[in-house]
């Protein structure tokens, strides 16, 4: 079978939890079935409540269709999903790295610092993640696949996040990113009226708390945020505590 374009990666990254959950169970236990290879698309028959029939793009995972309830209404399902598992894994199994998601930033635990090649690393990926939160310009009906977007986006900065080690390093790293999303939010043109992005950011500032009580110096990095006009005060935890100490 031909590679598709995306990769489980991107798959993980860009569907949300309880459906990504409910595509592995689905292909862990067989039920992607008779898949078979078309030009630049994938076709199965995946047994749910009933057999559905499933067609997956090889361009996007997210392309395609099912004749199951949600299939039918263009969102896309478990079943879907699914078969996109099955393509990029050639009917192996998975293994627990791949089926662990970071759908929110959480502390490591762990302090260290990071050497040059791996903190260079970790900048570049930080520059991909948020290359996916950018501006909506399209029309209404693409609104799905911006938003989809914007939480590919927060789901991979809350893997790189997550496995940071505690120090003044990774938490400057971390307020230069909150930065870099407030200006987006602010004046780039970014349409987060769901929310996804504020969400993370909250969820960040909380990591930068736990962050404190590992590593007082962190506190460091903190003080940049003072004097800013911030789109929605996400900072206020944060310069309370450098006015505590
Ligand atoms: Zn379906």
């Amino acid at each position: 079978m031909n590679k598709p374009d995306f990769t489980l990666e991107k798959i993980k990254y860009s569907t949300d939890s309880p459906t990504f959950q409910k595509a592995i169970k689905l292909y862990e236990s067989g039920k992607v079935t008779q898949v078979e290879e078309h030009i630049r698309s994938y076709t199965a028959v995946v047994i749910g409540t009933e057999p559905y029939h499933v067609f997956v793009e090889d361009r996007r995972h997210d392309y395609g269709h099912c004749d199951c309830y949600l299939g039918q209404r263009d969102v896309l399902c478990k079943h879907m999903v699914a078969l996109a598992i099955y393509v990029v894994k050639n009917g192996e199994p998975l293994t627990e790295e791949d089926k662990k998601q970071f759908t929110a930033p959480i502390c490591s635990g762990k302090t260290g610092i990071l050497n040059d090649s791996v903190l260079h690393e970790t900048k570049k990926a930080i520059s991909k993640a948020v290359s996916y939160i950018k501006p909506y310009n399209g029309p209404s009906r693409t609104w799905f696949y911006y938003q989809n977007s914007l939480s590919e986006g927060c789901n991979r900065l809350s893997t790189i996040i997550s496995i940071l080690p505690v120090s003044e390093q990774s938490a400057s790293l971390i307020v230069d990113l909150l930065l870099r999303l407030d200006k987006k939010l602010s004046i780039g043109g970014v349409d987060d009226s769901e929310g996804t992005v504020g969400e993370f950011m909250e969820k960040t500032v909380e990591v930068l708390l736990d962050f404190y009580k590992l590593d007082q110096n962190c506190i460091r990095s903190f003080k940049k945020l003072k004097n800013r006009e911030t789109c929605f005060d996400w900072e206020k935890p944060l310069l309370d505590l450098t006015r505590l100490n």
